[in-house]
């Protein structure tokens, strides 16, 4: 968005004729790191509201000026200052949800160790029945990160998988249960049903939908979706390490009103990062 700011002339205040220009730089700018348009739109309305209604301080300049409002309003945009990360719960339960190939079930690992690390005991429960490979994966992921895992085969239903591992956690008194669930290529109302019933019957203190961040502007549409029909209570973006221009993380907050909780960085365990929106809008700020 540099360029925005070098279009900004040098008047004492912010008026409709010298913002236009830096605007569409940002619009541009917005749009490029594939930002989905209706998010782009209401953005640019509030931020043109609020730099016309400022007031250049002395000793600063407009460009100065213009660049605090965008940069406010990303953070707002991104969710408030000061986020927390899980909600409260013994044991404190985790149901995770996405498409297939998103990251989840590396998700699940990299969030046992991030609790692991706050000296917090977990178990992770594995209720992918469609793909074996999963149910193993999650299996040596746990290995390696000394995480037990609990699960029983392919036969049993995934709600029956998840009640009973929610009853091993309290048994063994964890901290928190992390329940890794089945992702489809694309959403389906099998997959929606079956999340439905899995919340209904381990009631999360968490439900948090892990979202690629490569897939750009339908992360929004996606984002939507998930969140009007289990009401997730945040969202975990992977692959924040790729060539991602961002767009996603602009648009979670604002289609859903849910916070981004975390954000992954690599393929290791533990490359996972509480997400904090006013660092992410100085990173696009460039
Ligand atoms: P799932 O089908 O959603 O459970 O996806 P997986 O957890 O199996 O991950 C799919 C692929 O994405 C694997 O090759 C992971 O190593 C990779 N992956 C997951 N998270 C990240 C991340 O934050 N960054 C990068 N670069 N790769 C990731």
């Amino acid at each position: 968005m540099e360029k925005a700011w070098k279009l900004l002339s040098q008047d004492a205040k912010l008026s409709p004729e010298n913002v236009k220009e830096p605007l569409k730089e940002i619009r541009r700018a917005l749009l490029e790191a594939d930002v989905s348009l209706p998010v782009v739109r209401r953005f640019m309305k509030r931020v043109e509201e609020k730099a016309l209604g400022q007031e250049v301080i002395v000793g600063t300049t407009p460009q100065m000026a213009l660049v605090k409002v965008v940069s406010d309003e990303l953070t707002e945009l991104m969710g408030s200052k000061g986020a927390k990360d899980l909600e409260p719960g013994f044991p404190q339960v985790v149901l995770m949800a996405g498409l297939q190939g998103v990251g989840k079930t590396t998700a699940c690992g990299k969030l046992a160790l991030y609790l692991r690390k706050q000296k917090k005991s977990v178990l992770m429960v594995a209720t992918d029945v469609y793909r074996p490979a999963a149910i193993d994966q999650l299996v040596k992921l746990g290995k390696a990160i000394d995480v037990p895992v609990f699960e029983l085969g392919t036969s049993v239903s995934p709600v029956e998988i998840a009640k009973r591992g929610i009853e091993e956690g309290r048994k063994l008194g964890v901290d928190a249960v992390i329940v890794d669930t089945a992702g489809r290529l694309q959403i389906d109302g099998d997959m929606m049903t079956e999340l439905k019933d899995i919340k209904a019957a381990i009631k999360p203190t968490d439900t948090l939908l892990v979202v690629d961040a490569m897939t750009g502007q339908e992360a929004a549409n996606l984002v939507k979706t998930f969140n009007d029909e289990v009401d997730i209570s945040g969202a975990i973006l992977t692959k924040m390490d790729g060539d991602s221009r961002g767009g996603a993380a602009l648009s979670v907050r604002e289609v859903s009103g849910k916070p981004i909780k975390f954000m992954g960085v690599g393929e290791k365990m533990d490359s996972l990062e509480q997400f904090f929106p006013e660092r992410m809008a100085s990173r696009i700020l460039g």
